[in-house]
């Protein structure tokens, strides 16, 4: 599937392809709440970084986050490489050294339709700020940090992965 997406003012313009378009995973933690996530979370889908085309590069900047890993005990400079629009501020993608090969566009830049999850999962809820809403009950699946289930196993497992 082709996603479009793009951020608020339109200097910056992209495209991919995904096999896993569900919007279907909440984080929670502080770095997707500030820099994204006004609802207390942010989403993020995951696509093919080999065919990721940007329109407006100039305007591309780059955030990386200072966390404490584990029991580290000073912060270090994180390896997730969040872009965004530098003169709207919109968040754009995330894209991992560890993960080249994938690019996790936040689903509030994609301007494809996204299919609507019939479950969602809630994550990082250690972090979540008490205001938060994290949805409860039938389809709802809570994780206080990372699930051991990727974002492609949980299409693969209920059929949802795209061509
Ligand atoms: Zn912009």
């Amino acid at each position: 599937m082709k996603l479009k997406g793009s951020c608020h003012c339109g200097a910056v313009a992209f495209a991919l392809d995904s096999h896993t378009p569900q919007p279907y995973m909440r984080c929670y933690c502080s770095i997707c709440r500030k820099t994204a996530g006004g609802g207390g979370y942010a989403i993020n889908i995951m696509g093919e970084a080999a065919g990721l085309k940007v329109r407006g590069e100039k305007y591309v900047a780059v955030y990386r986050a200072r966390i404490k890993e584990g029991r580290a005990k000073r912060p270090s400079l994180s390896e997730a490489r969040r872009h965004f629009c530098s003169k709207c501020g919109s968040a754009l993608w995330l894209w991992d050294p560890s993960w080249p090969e994938w690019v996790y566009p936040f689903a509030s830049a994609i301007d494809t339709p996204l299919p609507k999850p019939r479950e969602e999962v809630e994550i990082m809820l250690d972090y979540a700020v008490p205001w938060a809403e994290v949805p409860k009950g039938r389809g709802h699946s809570h994780f206080r940090e990372y699930p051991k289930e990727s974002i492609a196993g949980w299409h693969k497992k209920r059929g949802l992965d795209v061509a």
